[in-house]
Order: C-alpha cells, then sequence, then structure tokens
C-alpha cells in the first residue's frame, strides 16, 4: 500500500489527488488537512478513512469531532494540526497542496520525518529553497514535482545520468489577458481574472497565472528543483498548453514532455514515480492538433516575471517579499480592495523598500512575511 497523507485535501490539487487515490487499488490516505470547508473534509473522511484529519480553527475542529465521531478518526487544530498530518506515521509520502508559505513549517517536518514529498505548494520553494533542498539530500528523501511544468522537465530528465542542462525552457499560457496591454488592463474585475483558458485551479493560482507572477515563481520552482541559475530558465509562451515544459541539453538536444492539461497526470506520476500507470481521460490527437505556436513572454506589460527574475537572481529572503506582497495583494483584489494592475504595484514596492537578508532562517523569512503584510496594510 501507497500511505499518503495531503496536506490542502479540499483544494483543487487535493481534490485531484484523492481522485488519482480512488483509481489506484494500492493507495491508501493516512492524513487529511484542510483549511476550513469542513462539511468536504468530513465526506473525504467518510470515504477515505484517514487516521488524522486537521483544519486550521480550533473552532472548525471542534465541530468537525462532532461531526465524526463515530469514526476511528483523530482531529487537530492550526499549525500543529497541519504537522501532525505532516507527519503522520504511517503515511510514506506527503502531498503539499496547501495554498501560500503556510506550507514551509510542515514541508519541513515532514522531511525531518523522512518522508517523500508530493510538492505542489510552490510558494514553499520560492521562499525557503535554500532551507528545504539540504534538508532533502540530508534526510534522503524524494522530491517530486507536482506542478505540470516541473514534472514535465523532471520527465525530460528520466534516464539522463546526470547529463548537464543547458537550458530549461519553460512554458506558459500567457493567461487570459496575453497581448493586451497594461493600459488595457487597468478596468480587469476579478471574475475576469478568474477564467484561465486552459486550466481549472485554486483562485489564487489562477490570478497569478493572469498576472504571470505564476511563472515568475515557478522559474524560481525551477531553479531549486533543478539545481540551476534563473538565467538558464527561459519562460516560452505556448498558448495551448500542449507542451508541459522542455530542457536543452548539452549537446543541443531538447526533450519536451506534451500531453492534454490535466493535473491528474503530474499527481499520479509524483505518488507511483518511476512507475507509469493507466490513466483515463483525453489523448492529444496529433491530426487534429495543427500547430503549436510560440512566443516571447511580454515583460513589459506583465512586469510581475521581469521581478521574479530579480527576487530570484538576487536570493535570500527577496523571494519571500515578492511572494509574501503577491499573496495579500491577491487577496485584496479578490477582496475587491485594489484594482488589478495594483497587485504587481505592490509587489514592486514591497521589493523596493526590504533590505535584503541572504540566507535567512525560518523565523526570518516568517519575519520578512510579518513586515511585508504590515508595510501593504499601512500603505494600502
Ligand atoms: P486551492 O485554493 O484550490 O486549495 C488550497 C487548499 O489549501 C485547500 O484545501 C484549503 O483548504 C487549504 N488551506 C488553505 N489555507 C490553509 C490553512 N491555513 N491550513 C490548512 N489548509 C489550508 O489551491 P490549489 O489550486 O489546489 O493550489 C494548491 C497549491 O498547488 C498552490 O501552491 C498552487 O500554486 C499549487 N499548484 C496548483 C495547481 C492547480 O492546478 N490547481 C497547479 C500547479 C501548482
Ligand atoms: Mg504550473
Amino acid at each position: 500500500m501507497k500511505k499518503i497523507a495531503i496536506l490542502g485535501s479540499t483544494g483543487s490539487i487535493g481534490t485531484q489527488t484523492l481522485e488519482v487515490v480512488e483509481q489506484n487499488k494500492d493507495m491508501e490516505v493516512t492524513a487529511l488537512a484542510a483549511g476550513s470547508n469542513i462539511r468536504l473534509l468530513e465526506q473525504q473522511i467518510r470515504q477515505f478513512r484517514p487516521r488524522l484529519a486537521a483544519v486550521w480553527s480550533e473552532e472548525k475542529a471542534k465541530e468537525l469531532r462532532t461531526a465524526v465521531a463515530d469514526l476511528d478518526v483523530q482531529v487537530e487544530a492550526g499549525m500543529d494540526g497541519l504537522i501532525a498530518a505532516a507527519t503522520e506515521a504511517s503515511a510514506r509520502i506527503v502531498v503539499t497542496a496547501v495554498v501560500g508559505m503556510i506550507g514551509i513549517r510542515p514541508t519541513i517536518a515532514a522531511i525531518r520525518a523522512g518522508k517523500d514529498i508530493a510538492l505542489a505548494n510552490k510558494e514553499t520553494l520560492v521562499t525557503a529553497g535554500h532551507l528545504i533542498i539540504p534538508l532533502v539530500k540530508e534526510y534522503g528523501v524524494r522530491l517530486l514535482p507536482v506542478d505540470s511544468e516541473h514534472s514535465a522537465i523532471f520527465q525530460c530528465l528520466n534516464g539522463e545520468h546526470g547529463n548537464r542542462i543547458s537550458k530549461i525552457l519553460l512554458t506558459a499560457s500567457g493567461g487570459p489577458f496575453r497581448g493586451r496591454t497594461r493600459e488595457q488592463m487597468k478596468d480587469i474585475r476579478v471574475e475576469d481574472a478568474l477564467k484561465h483558458p486552459n486550466w481549472s485551479m485554486g483562485q489564487k493560482i489562477t490570478i497569478d497565472s493572469s498576472t504571470m507572477v505564476n511563472k515568475g515563481l515557478e522559474v524560481m520552482e525551477a531553479k531549486w528543483l533543478f539545481g540551476v541559475e534563473m538565467d538558464q530558465v527561459q519562460v516560452v509562451v505556448q498558448p495551448q498548453s500542449v507542451i508541459h515544459s522542455m530542457v536543452e541539453f548539452e549537446d543541443g538536444a531538447v526533450m519536451a514532455q506534451l500531453g492534454t492539461p490535466d493535473m491528474k497526470l503530474p499527481i499520479q506520476y509524483a505518488l507511483c514515480y518511476p512507475e507509469r500507470r493507466l490513466m483515463g481521460g483525453e489523448r492529444l490527437d496529433f491530426r487534429k492538433l495543427k500547430e503549436i505556436r510560440f512566443e516571447e513572454p511580454d515583460f513589459e506589460n506583465f512586469p510581475g516575471l521581469s521581478l521574479a527574475y530579480e527576487a530570484g537572481k538576487t536570493g535570500g529572503s527577496l523571494p519571500t517579499v515578492f511572494n509574501a506582497a503577491n499573496e495579500r495583494a491577491v487577496s485584496m483584489f479578490l477582496n475587491r480592495k485594489i484594482g488589478y494592475l495594483t497587485i504587481v504595484d505592490i509587489i514592486e514596492s514591497a521589493m523596493a523598500r526590504h533590505s535584503v537578508i541572504s540566507a535567512p532562517s525560518v523565523d526570518q523569512i516568517l519575519e520578512a512575511e510579518r513586515e511585508t503584510y504590515d508595510y501593504i496594510e499601512s500603505r494600502w
């Protein structure tokens, strides 16, 4: 049995992970953690029978305890609950599918407990990659990418026996506003930005995809996962999302992974690696697919991507400021407190005023996050 803990089980990646578990008889869920949707979490507990479940607030945990009193499941709350789910004794692999840098502590705890990590929660690697990567080596666990681009890169590296990457070609759909100028984006509403052309995902990452901040986070994620420099990661816009990413080697050969856009493939691949298993769903039909188009990313109208390169190249605590400012700004936009273009303005402004700390500890990362939030609160 593959014993799995899922952090963020009620979200887009979390629910798709449970669909994969349903389709694989040798998979079992031992712990589930979610934010506040205890109705869905209760259903999941009834269907998958984990030993442990965690929710964020103590109040919701109490409600959930009453709701599942007939079952043999321990219910925990808060960061302690999230960490308890991440380190549940019988789990071998932890799917990190919470959204945001709240994933740092549980991911570190899971690695220290010897669990393999199926990583969806890119914000953790972006802000704490310099701590996570050495820890993964120290504890001898596997860090398996779930993000579709990084799974593609990981698949392209199969059988390459350490051959050196000369360049990663990270594909991007360009989001729903590709081709627009900033002037044409100033009146964008929440509902416009929540429509992604190819993928159905959680709200935060959908907004991030529209601003290209998601691609910026992914460039930094690739830097840590594959040990390359920021300049070796080149973003290529490929509007149909058919090519999930590519790797160019030193001899000029380019490997690519293609497929229909379905997150269940990278999720299942991470859970079963190195095995590939039968999977339903649509297949690419090259007779119908007449062309695959490529464009250069528009750094001028999507400055979030340039800011990400700056943050990733400078390193230290700057990626934390980039990420924290974005997390807060996106949440303000979703709550209709700021306009669309202000999201990236806030990131730029927060980065400009920050004094970078090199190689920050977890506490310093969380401190930089808090300072960024305080600054944003005082100005917007
Ligand atoms: P989502 O918003 O749909 O789900 C987030 C999950 O995290 C929910 O289960 C929520 O309850 C849980 N959560 C939020 N705050 C929590 C807290 N304080 N404590 C415990 N749980 C909490 O998000 P998503 O789209 O599934 O994305 C999850 C992560 O995966 C993000 O880091 C995202 O960037 C990454 N990712 C998502 C996709 C996708 O297709 N959705 C693709 C690639 C990477
Ligand atoms: Mg992605």
